[in-house]
Formats: structure tokens, C-alpha cells, sequence
């Protein structure tokens, strides 16, 4: 079954939802708007690292490269 990540355009909050049918629309679960925007399918997850990482900012907090050092640090 299809699990699709959303982000809240109004909030800003990240959610995933398993879509029932085509059609069902997400609403965001904590403002409840439906200004979601749909950022990937997952089907499965790949791996934990790779999963943290693309939800995560990267380990430089001063500029979010994905690893440090490649802001010049
Ligand atoms: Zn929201």
C-alpha cells in the first residue's frame, strides 16, 4: 500500500500518510490544512541512515551541508 510524505504549506509540519484511494487528500494533522505539498512516495524504507538524512538538516548546523565540511568549516 502507498505511503506518501506530505509537508504543510502553512505550518510547515511533515506527515506521511497511506493513501486508501487515488483520490483521498491529505490534510495536515496538525493544523488540518489542506495546503500539503506531496514530497515522495515510500514504499519501503531503504535504510535509516539514508531516511534520517533526507529529513534531517545536515550535520553543519551553520549552513545545512550534508556533511560537515563542505561549507568550509
Ligand atoms: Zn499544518
Amino acid at each position: 500500500m502507498p505511503i506518501f510524505e506530505y509537508r504543510c504549506q502553512a505550518c510547515g509540519t511533515k506527515f506521511e500518510k497511506i493513501l486508501t484511494s487515488p483520490s483521498a487528500e491529505a490534510a495536515c494533522k496538525a493544523c488540518g490544512s489542506r495546503r500539503v505539498e506531496k514530497l515522495l512516495s515510500v514504499f519501503a524504507v531503504a535504510g535509516a541512515s539514508t531516511r534520517a538524512s533526507s529529513l534531517e538538516p545536515g550535520p553543519c548546523g551553520a549552513c545545512g551541508a550534508p556533511r560537515r565540511g563542505m561549507c568550509g568549516e
